[in-house]
């Protein structure tokens, strides 16, 4: 018996010893990159390492490397920088000053799509993502590559109404420095003239069954106004009273992927302040990003969260709430959103079933996560999809960013709400938004 332990332990130290040499030589190999010639701000590596109220963080990662195997950058790049083990690997340097803060090590950190796969495969139960947000938090400053993106985005987003003024009459624009200067647009990225309703508002039914609020996110608000009005209209019709509270701002995703930590948790709070309070069944939103945001990210970020979000397609299509019959047409492909399946564990399978919507053979991250991070992985990844989409006639799903990136590659795409819409016997008759 003796025997057995001592070879155990003997096998256990060399596993140690192996995994420590194979760590030191990979932290080698994943430093790339010129030295930027500027050191982290005071107090960057305590915020890195800050204790994790979610569980454990950056300093227990074992190295074992199953959160690799679903990591869409490290499938398309093929190298262990670009996975989630190693741009942990890369910060667990960089906190103990083994590693420095170079273009290459923020290429890696920035081309994270943060789509959430890695966070629900660790069997230590660490989700990577935590640390890579606060990673772009700490070394924002040090990031001249992405400095236009974030200042464009910061400003756009304090005053949405004004940015998408100046996002129209830039993408106006033919040929000219200002253009050339601003941060890219999705191609045929559509910038409509009107937005969701706002203020606040409460549309009621004829005969009320519960009471809902809804939470547009931006993509609904100014970029797909139709598809928050297809969203409350179909509310009402399954007997809703709806309320729109006003004052809703960004649930603070995009901010934190560029690393505007704090704007992020400022959003974050004033979101909880006015959606934490209300007396509703259910806060719905057309975005699975934004519901992941709202009810799984902000706890991280402003200790609280909205607990009754809800996808938009999950409380529609809960058996018994809407009548429907699609009809047989155009073929129907799904697009996953990453946050919707990863982020929220939600299953589409019963309303894809319901819907005649296909799964495509393979399926993947559009890409859109890294859009305003790194725009070659993003591109690369959405080359993938179109690969993926051939031979679909729409290929449909329920997160607008998703969307706005299959579109940009020539895909048909529609939202999964329009599809419900259209199922809905008699969909002309469902009660309209009412002022
Ligand atoms: S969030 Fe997605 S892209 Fe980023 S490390 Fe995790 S699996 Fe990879
Ligand atoms: S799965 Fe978890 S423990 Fe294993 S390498 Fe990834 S983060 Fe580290």
């Amino acid at each position: 018996m003796k025997k057995i332990s001592e070879d155990a332990g003997k096998r256990a130290r060399a596993l140690a010893a192996s995994v420590k040499e194979l760590g030191e030589g990979l932290l080698g190999k994943l430093l790339e990159g010129n030295s930027l010639g500027r050191d982290l701000e005071p107090g960057a590596i305590e915020r890195l390492l800050a204790a994790n109220p979610e569980g454990p963080g950056l300093e227990d990662c074992a190295r074992c490397g199953s959160c690799k195997a679903r990591c869409p950058v490290y499938e398309l790049t093929g190298n262990e920088a670009f996975s989630p083990r190693g741009r942990l690997m890369l910060l667990r340097g960089l906190a103990r000053g083994d590693a420095q803060p170079t273009e290459g090590l923020l290429g890696r950190i920035f081309s994270c799509t943060l789509c959430g796969r890695c966070d629900v495969s660790c069997p230590v139960g660490i989700r990577p993502t935590t640390s890579i947000y606060r990673a772009r938090d700490v070394l924002r400053k040090l990031d001249s590559r992405r400095l236009l993106t974030r200042t464009a985005l910061r400003a756009g987003l304090s005053r949405p109404a004004m940015g998408m003024s100046a996002a129209r009459f830039i993408t106006g624009l033919k040929h000219n420095i200002l253009k050339k200067l601003a941060p890219r647009f999705p191609e045929g990225l559509r910038l409509p003239a009107r937005q969701l309703k706002s203020g606040h508002q409460v549309i009621t039914p004829r005969k009320a069954v519960g009471r809902v609020a809804v939470f547009a996110g931006c993509s609904a608000n100014y970029l797909m106004p139709e598809t928050g009005e297809d969203l409350i209209g179909m509310l009402v019709a399954a007997g809703y009273e709806v309320v729109l509270p006003g004052g809703e701002v960004c649930c603070g995703m995009p901010l934190r992927g560029l690393g505007l930590e704090g704007e992020a948790r400022k959003s974050a709070v004033k979101n909880l302040e006015i959606f934490g309070k209300l007396n509703v069944e259910a806060v719905v939103s057309p975005c699975s990003t934004c519901v992941y945001m709202i009810k799984k990210r902000y706890p991280e970020l402003a200790g609280g969260c909205v607990e009754n979000a809800v996808d938009a397609a999950e409380f529609l299509l809960f058996p018994g709430r809407l009548k429907l019959e699609p009809e047989a047409g155009v073929r129907l492909v799904w697009h996953e959103p990453c946050h919707l399946k990863y982020g929220l564990g939600s299953s589409a399978e019963p309303f894809l079933r319901l819907l005649n919507i296909e799964r495509p053979e393979e399926e993947g991250c559009c890409g859109f996560g890294s859009f305003l991070t790194d725009k070659e992985i993003s591109r690369e990844l959405l080359s993938k999809r179109v690969k993926a989409y051939e031979g679909a006639g729409v290929v449909v799903t329920s997160c607008p960013g998703c969307r706005i990136q299959l579109e940009s590659a020539g895909i048909k795409t529609a939202h999964i709400l329009e599809i419900v819409e259209k199922a809905i016997p008699a969909a002309g008759s469902n009660e309209k938004m009412a002022g």
